[in-house]
């Protein structure tokens, strides 16, 4: 098990922020996931990609990070493929990897940063599917119990940038690896209306030119990680009951809402781009000139100013529209 200490996490967290961990440790096989048992009762925070994080200045606890690598066809069942890959395997790669393998149905997920292992824990989802759609299920490690075990897709209860990874097992179990269903012949996923419209009436429509298409229209909304620090969508949309919905949409006939079964889903960014927020600079944070969902690192940003800058805005939505928007990111 390899472990460093007093850990600089910049180039470990896709905000930039110059954290420093008191201890870093690399899970780089089954084994160094085992022996996690010593962790139980300190303090510590399990890091993938760090594409879905804010960190203080300092983390005082140990940060485990899977960097555990290995794509397999485990089972060839008729109609699909299970294919099993492992926690630190970078999600856009393992994207690309099924595609020129002919594994399909991940095609509308390219490009989201971050690793496999986190993919299940928020249900990443873009352009018409989640990663509930592929997941068949995930094995895990309880840190504090030292159990060892697979959760099936089900029993994973997969929501809206929600499982139980990111609920009551948050910090509890460690995922090590992934099995994923997927597909032995292309059927695009033209659901999302922007998507469909950039294919347009493209005569042979491939799964790489799917998945290329997305990455495009993603880098032309999204920051690049590698030249402005973000952390992607910053809030979750919020949902809200039907009398809300009425209420503003009497006011503000423009909002931007979708009907979903708990009620209606509201923009966020459309939300807090009302508030005037868009493009927005305080100090060494800001609001994305191009989505207002996106916080940004201005240069040298720290982990308070990104939370200073969050409470703001949710204070202002609420302020405006009586509506609460929370943040999909994590705070350490
Ligand atoms: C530019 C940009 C665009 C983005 N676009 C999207 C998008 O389109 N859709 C979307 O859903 N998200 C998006 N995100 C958010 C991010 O990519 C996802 O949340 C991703 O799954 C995070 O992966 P990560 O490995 O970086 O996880 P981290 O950020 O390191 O961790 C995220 C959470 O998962 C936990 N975790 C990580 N690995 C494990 C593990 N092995 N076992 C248990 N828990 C674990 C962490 O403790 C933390 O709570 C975007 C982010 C950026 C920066």
């Amino acid at each position: 098990m390899r472990t460093d200490s007093d850990f600089l996490l910049k180039a470990y967290n896709t905000f930039g922020i110059e954290a420093v961990a008191k201890k870093i440790v690399f899970l780089e096989d089954s084994d160094d996931f085992r022996k996690l048992g010593d962790y139980a009762g300190q303090s510590f925070f399990i890091l993938g990609g760090g594409s879905n994080v804010v960190f203080p200045d300092r983390y005082n606890g140990t940060v485990l990070h899977p960097v555990n690598k290995g794509i397999a066809l485990v089972e060839n069942r008729d109609g699909y493929y299970i294919v099993e890959a492992a926690a630190g395997e970078v999600w856009a790669e393992f994207v690309d990897y099924c595609i020129s393998q002919g594994w399909y149905g991940v095609e509308n997920l390219a490009g989201i940063p971050g690793t496999v292992g986190a993919a299940p824990v928020q249900n990443v989802g873009a352009y018409g599917m989640e990663a509930k759609d592929v997941v068949d299920a995930v094995h895990c490690f309880g840190i504090v119990s030292g159990e060892e075990r697979w959760v099936g897709r089900n029993e994973c209860r997969f929501a809206y940038r929600w499982s139980r990874f990111k609920g009551e097992w948050a910090g509890k179990y460690i995922i090590d690896r992934v099995r994923f269903r997927l597909n032995k012949t292309f059927v695009p996923n033209l659901s999302y209306k922007a998507l469909a419209t950039a294919i347009g009436d493209k005569d042979e429509l491939t799964a790489r030119l799917l998945a290329n298409t997305v990455v495009s229209i993603r880098d032309s909304k999204l920051p690049n990680p590698k030249e402005i620090g973000s952390a992607g969508s910053f809030f979750k949309n919020p949902v809200v009951d039907g009398e809300t919905y009425g209420r503003l949409k009497e006011q503000y006939p423009d909002m931007v809402a979708f009907p979903v079964e708990e009620g209606f889903k509201l923009a966020a960014g459309w939300l807090i781009e009302q508030c005037g927020w868009k493009g927005k600079r305080v100090g060494r944070v800001g609001v994305y000139e191009k989505q207002a969902l996106v916080l940004v690192n201005r240069g040298g940003a720290t982990g308070a100013d990104v939370r200073a800058l969050a409470e703001k805005i949710i204070d202002d939505v609420q302020a405006k529209f009586g509506v609460q928007i929370e943040p999909e990111a994590i705070m350490v």
